[in-house]
């Protein structure tokens, strides 16, 4: 049996972003063709030190958890491995950069983008609290977006997986604050409660900003971007088309319990003309 994959088993090229404790390379196998991965690669002294093993550890368990049915809106491990210093995760490479970098470049997106992205995310979302799985730091920088226009979300370092029983009511569990103060959802903010509903909030926010160009809630410091959340006190500052604009009505409000779920949310009038049981329309856009 072919034993687990050592770092010289690929060719490292350049780097294609870092987060709080990993960098991420472009790689190709060696004697494999010229096949693309990212590799993940976190110091292990770095990890210990940070006291992140615990998000290291959930990553790679939702991944795996989440690969045995693949989806093509979540991003894919193939093997994990490590020498004496570092983690390495093989993810497949998504070559078309941030969502926050399209949003950067092009400022508020023409509608038909915005529901593009959108009936992926929803579907993708739909798929992980299915299983179980609240990401809790949805973001535009956790989307990755392929070169055919796929949407890929990434970074599961701060998921939860409901049901590993603890016996609580684990749907609206206690939860420290994870996760990007302009996407973070009140009910964690204010009561430190975090749910389904919570990722939601963070696909609202998304909304919003494909919409507007710019995230919802923005103070100039981290505390005045939570007052605004708290008081739900946001504003619109380019036309919005009114049927995505409803919807991100409907999703941000304050109470966890009246946000739509994932189901209800694919019923919306917005995406009236999407038959979310075809997926192949969903993933190469065809129900437009
Ligand atoms: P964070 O500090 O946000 O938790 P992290 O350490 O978990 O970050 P990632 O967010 O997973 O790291 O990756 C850092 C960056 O590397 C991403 O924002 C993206 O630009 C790039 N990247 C990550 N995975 C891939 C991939 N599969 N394909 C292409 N680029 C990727």
């Amino acid at each position: 049996m072919r034993s687990a994959k050592r770092p010289n088993d690929y060719v490292f090229l350049e780097q294609l972003g870092h987060g709080s404790y990993s960098s991420v390379f472009r790689a190709q196998e060696r004697g494999n063709g010229a096949r693309n991965f990212a590799i993940k690669v976190c110091s292990k002294k770095h990890i210990i030190s940070e006291k992140k093993v615990k998000y290291v550890t959930i990553e790679k368990d939702t991944l795996n958890l989440v690969a045995r049915e693949r989806h093509p809106g979540v991003v894919r491990l193939f093997c994990t491995f490590h020498d004496a210093e570092k983690l390495y995760f093989v993810l497949e490479y998504v070559s078309g950069g941030e969502l926050l970098g399209l949003i950067h470049k092009t400022g508020p997106l023409p509608e038909l983008w915005a529901k593009h992205l959108m009936v992926q995310l929803v579907d993708t979302v739909g798929f992980l609290h299915k299983h179980g799985v609240i990401h809790r730091d949805l973001k535009p920088e956790n989307v990755l977006l392929s070169q055919e226009g796929r949407v890929v979300i990434t970074d599961f370092g701060a998921a939860y997986r409901v049901g590993q029983g603890t016996g609580e009511d684990e749907s609206q569990r206690a939860a420290s604050f994870v996760g990007t103060a302009e996407y973070v959802s009140p009910e964690l903010l204010l009561h430190s409660r975090c749910g389904f509903a919570s990722d939601v909030w963070a696909l609202g926010c998304i909304l919003y900003q494909l919409l507007q160009g710019v995230a919802p809630f923005r103070g100039d410091s981290e505390l005045q971007t939570f007052e605004k959340i708290a008081a739900l006190d946001y504003k619109w500052h380019v036309v919005a088309p009114v049927s995505p604009r409803d919807l991100v009505t409907t999703i941000l409000v304050l109470n966890p319990a009246k946000r739509p779920g994932i189901n209800r949310i694919k019923g919306h009038q917005w995406f009236s003309n999407v038959n979310w049981a075809d997926k192949q329309a969903i993933w190469r856009g065809i129900w437009q």
